[in-house]
């Protein structure tokens, strides 16, 4: 029998949306006739922009033509594609990114998760808590978490607190660490990260040889014009990150996966003896080996985001989600919450008024019928608040936050 890799075994099972599902499917059988809203799914729910839907067919239609058919594609992406992000997502901005820095893929979850791969076993990671929990478990995947203890923190990763007393905005490590991840706007508190609090980060991994992974899956809920869409509208940090990009939550390819990853050209990791080595290459090598590419139809849907009449599409679908989180965020202000996120950003964090996260959870399953998602699920941290997503139906976040308006504060 084949021995087994052993961290696997000491992962915290993934067991926050699938307890969320028993608690309300058991609440569902004991009151069949209740009308349950789920407040708490990081999923989106508005359709594909039509000119998104309208170039995968026309691409899938090339590929029924012999004259026209596409097999593999460039690992790294199509190039019409490459050279789109660069100009509207970067160049607009006045950052340069060229074209072959931009690696395509069907996933920033998987691009946040197999990244690790470049680094040694002994790098000390550091990430927030709470946090997107694919950071941590690829960390243990790979050997390099350590053991976990009570509370469920693993003894070799760096815990960064982000705490209403820091704004959810964590403080620099005390401890030496070689890379960590930021993720802004925030899942799961709906945090923005401002220009200078990026640039502290920056600054702080130039001068101590960090490497940044920066997720920004949210970043097309800026509307903020201050707030940095990029980690590379910080000056140097082409010397220190690698940024994460989704058209996930920005035009609603959850179930279509197209995401990017930008790796400069001039960011460098260090071998054995100490000498400079570049992450480029490596992650090239990395991508040309373990993966083949995506889809010609949904590279081409991906670049009909960039015509300007996918722009105002996936604009519309955003302000209607904006809408949604400023319902959310209003409702919860009046009942008395202390609320974060919700502008600039789909999610909102607030504190609950007990303890557990758990038990405002069936709180408000069973008062008002919603569900929302614990914050304990997110980490240590996350005790004490809520997740709650504006990725929903209007009339439903209507209805949800009348409920809860309705309900005593606590059971
Ligand atoms: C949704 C999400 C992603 C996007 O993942 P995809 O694999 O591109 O769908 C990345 N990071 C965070 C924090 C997310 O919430």
């Amino acid at each position: 029998m084949a021995t087994i890799n052993s961290h696997y075994l000491t992962l915290a099972s993934g067991y926050l949306f699938p307890e969320i599902g028993r608690r309300v499917a058991q609440y569902r059988e004991q009151n069949p006739q209740a009308r349950i809203i789920r407040l708490g799914i990081g999923d989106v729910t508005r359709p594909l922009p039509q000119v998104v839907v309208d170039a995968a067919k026309a691409a899938f239609d090339e590929m029924a033509l012999a004259s026209s058919f596409k097999g593999y594609g460039p690992e790294q992406g199509y190039t019409f594609l490459r050279e789109a992000i660069a100009v509207n997502e970067y160049a607009s901005r006045g950052v340069a990114i060229t074209p072959d820095e931009i690696f395509v893929s069907d996933g920033a979850k998987c691009d946040t998760g197999n990244i690790q791969e470049l680094f040694d076993a002994r790098c000390r990671i550091a990430i927030t808590d709470p946090v997107y929990p694919v950071y941590v478990d690829s960390q243990v995947m790979a050997g390099r978490a350590g053991e976990r203890d009570q509370a469920g923190r693993y003894d070799q990763l760096v815990y960064l607190p982000a705490l209403p007393e820091n704004g959810f905005l964590p403080e620099l490590p005390a401890k030496k660490i070689d890379v960590v991840y930021l993720c802004f706007p925030n899942n799961p508190t709906g945090v923005v990260a401002p220009l200078s609090y990026l640039k502290m980060w920056v600054d702080f991994a130039l001068q101590n040889d960090v490497i940044i992974l920066f997720d920004a899956a949210y970043e097309a809920f800026i509307t903020d014009q201050t707030i940095p869409h990029s980690i590379f509208e910080i000056e140097g940090a082409k010397n220190c990150a690698i940024e994460f990009r989704s058209f996930s939550k920005k035009a609603g390819f959850t179930g279509t996966r197209c995401a990017f990853t930008v790796v400069p050209k001039d960011l460098m990791g260090r071998d054995g003896e100490g000498h400079e080595v570049p992450i480029h290459p490596l992650w090239l090598r990395r991508q040309t080996t373990k993966f083949n590419g995506v889809s010609y139809p949904v590279q081409r849907a991906a670049e009909a985001c960039y015509t300007p009449e996918g722009q105002r599409q996936i604009q519309e679908t955003i302000n209607y989600y904006l809408e949604n989180a400023r319902l959310i965020r209003q409702g919860l202000l009046k009942c008395g919450f202390s609320v974060s996120g919700g502008v600039n950003a789909p999610y909102l964090w607030f504190k609950a008024p007990v303890a557990s996260s758990w038990d405002y959870f069936n709180h408000l399953l069973h008062t008002a019928n919603v569900v929302t998602t614990p914050g304990a699920g997110f980490g240590a941290c996350g005790e004490g608040f809520m997740r709650l997503s504006a990725f929903g139906d209007r009339a439903d976040v209507e209805e949800a936050m009348e409920r809860i308006s309705g309900i005593p504060a606590s059971g």
